[in-house]
This record gives structure tokens, C-alpha cells and sequence, in this order.
């Protein structure tokens, strides 16, 4: 990714929602693109199995509505995303036993609310930052995707939260 800010125009572009490409992903009804895999749709978003797994779980929960910050969100469909965001943390420690969570809202590519959900392992190359999955590539069987998303569906089922 280029390490410098996309043109004004182009931003405020985005930010309105013109062309967004997750906009298009939590509509898309194909469960499989370049960038990942789609688990399930939740209240209020679309969590995707992402295809590098270089860190093992790692996910991205995309809002299913068009907005920028989580404080743009009216209260309850905010109160939805969040415990999105926590079930699917969960579930993806229960599945993968990581040792912590990481959730990252950053969107200054793609400015379209959504949380990158990164288990962290003791051991692993980053521990005292943000991991970056980009640094390597590790890519997996369709099988073992699909295996992965079974977990995952199975364990959404099974945590509770709070
Ligand atoms: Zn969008």
C-alpha cells in the first residue's frame, strides 16, 4: 500500500460512498474474492475470513451501512456493531486459542467502518504493536478456508458475550 494520503477529491469521494469497494463487499453475494472469504452476516455487519492468514484468524467485520467513524452511527445500530465486533472476537479466540484480540478500526484506505480482528500469540513478531498482516503472505487450501469458516460459524453460535 502506498504510504502517502489519496487526493482530497478522491477521499471525499469515498467517504460519500461513491464507488466504495466495501459497500460493494457487504452487498456482493459471491462469498469469495481476492481478499477473503465471507463467514456470515451478523446484526449489523459481514465478518470475513481474510485469504492472507499470515496472522492465523485474522478477520475484517465490515459494517453493512456506509459510514466513516462508528460515532456516525445512531446509538442501537452502534450497540450492534460493537457486539458484532466482540462475538466475533471471541469466537475467533475460542476457535484459534489465541492469547489476546486486537481490534483495529482504522479505515484511512477505505473509509467505510470496519474492524480488522487480529489474534495475537505469544511469540509472534509485533509484540509490543499493531501487527501488519502484510509483511508476508500465507495462504491456505480452499479446504482448510472452509474448514476454518465451519469453526467459526459453529463457535458464533456458542459464545455469549459480556
Ligand atoms: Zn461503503
Amino acid at each position: 500500500m502506498a504510504d502517502k494520503w489519496m487526493p482530497r477529491e478522491k477521499w471525499e469521494a469515498l467517504v460519500r460512498g461513491d464507488n466504495c469497494p466495501l459497500c460493494a463487499e457487504v452487498k456482493s453475494t459471491q462469498p469469495v474474492n481476492e481478499f477473503g472469504y465471507t463467514v456470515t452476516d451478523l446484526s449489523f455487519s459481514r465478518l470475513r475470513l481474510c485469504t492472507n492468514q499470515s496472522i492465523k484468524g485474522y478477520c475484517v467485520l465490515i459494517c453493512h451501512k456506509h459510514v466513516r467513524e462508528p460515532y456516525e452511527l445512531p446509538g442501537d445500530e452502534r450497540d450492534m456493531f460493537f457486539e458484532d465486533m466482540m462475538r466475533a472476537g471471541l469466537a475467533l479466540e475460542y476457535v484459534f486459542r489465541s492469547d489476546k484480540m486486537n481490534f483495529q478500526i482504522l479505515g484511512n484506505a477505505v473509509p467505510h467502518l470496519h474492524a480488522h480482528i487480529e489474534p495475537r500469540y505469544l511469540g509472534d513478531p509485533a509484540p509490543h504493536r499493531p501487527i501488519h498482516s502484510g509483511e508476508k503472505t500465507v495462504l491456505l487450501k480452499p479446504e482448510e478456508y472452509q474448514d476454518l469458516i465451519k469453526q467459526i460459524r459453529s463457535a458464533l453460535d456458542i459464545v455469549k458475550t459480556g
